[in-house]
């Protein structure tokens, strides 16, 4: 059964909910547009991958890239949330990698078939620790970032969110329902960008959550 950590206690993760093209700079290094409505996709819980692991690159791909995210845990069931209501619902924040076979994606865009083989392989959801929602004062005000070999590759802050996340939590819960143990992945800024074996990859959210991950 896949868990994650919330201030040292394990949490069953249900579903993995990951949002696309949520901040404006990312959308435009893709070559893409900004969406009317939150763009949704899943990963399995097979895919997780908690702090200090190795990430594997699929065969498949020869372009996996990391996309560094704010993750959101959810701690209880919710189902045609407010906005205004939406907040109450989180658990825990924390950081992670929706990796991304990027070949493997444009292959699947052209043919207008679904993502799954470029988001859901086994590794591709990484995600640290998760810090209480009660230590978060304001989580669209939150830094993030991402390392590479020491080098920093991306850098994000919540409030450049083209659908915040009381929108997203509340979109979610009315299109989907929302599960207790259910983490949101609210997409990545730009930056993204290839991984190679032997790479190792430190993630920090704003004094929060810290996370390192190796690539085999
Ligand atoms: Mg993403």
């Amino acid at each position: 059964m896949a868990t994650v950590s919330l201030a040292g206690r394990d949490v069953t993760v249900s579903n993995i909910f990951c949002i696309g093209r949520n901040y404006a700079a990312h959308v435009a290094e893709l070559g893409n547009r900004p969406e009317a409505e939150p763009l949704v996709f899943l990963k399995p819980t097979s895919a997780l991958l908690a702090d200090g692991g190795r990430i594997e690159l699929p065969a498949y791909s020869q372009d996996v890239h990391h996309e560094t995210e704010l993750v959101v845990l959810i701690g209880r069931d919710a189902r045609h949330v407010a906005e205004a209501d939406a907040l109450d619902y989180v658990a825990g924040y924390g950081i992670g990698l929706d990796l991304t076979a990027r070949d493997t994606q444009s292959e699947l865009k052209a043919k207008g078939m679904p993502w799954t083989k470029a988001k859901a392989f086994a590794t591709a959801a990484c995600v640290s620790a998760f810090a209480p929602a009660s230590a978060v004062a304001n989580p669209q005000a939150l830094t993030f970032s991402l390392t590479v070999n020491g080098e920093r590759r991306q850098q994000g802050d919540t409030a450049l969110m083209l659908f915040p996340l009381a929108q997203l939590i509340s979109f979610l819960s009315q299109h989907y329902g929302l599960t207790a143990g259910d983490l949101i992945y609210t997409g990545t800024p730009e930056g993204v960008a290839r991984l190679q074996s032997g790479d190792a990859l430190t993630l920090s959210l704003d004094g929060l959550a810290q996370a390192q991950f190796t690539v085999a």
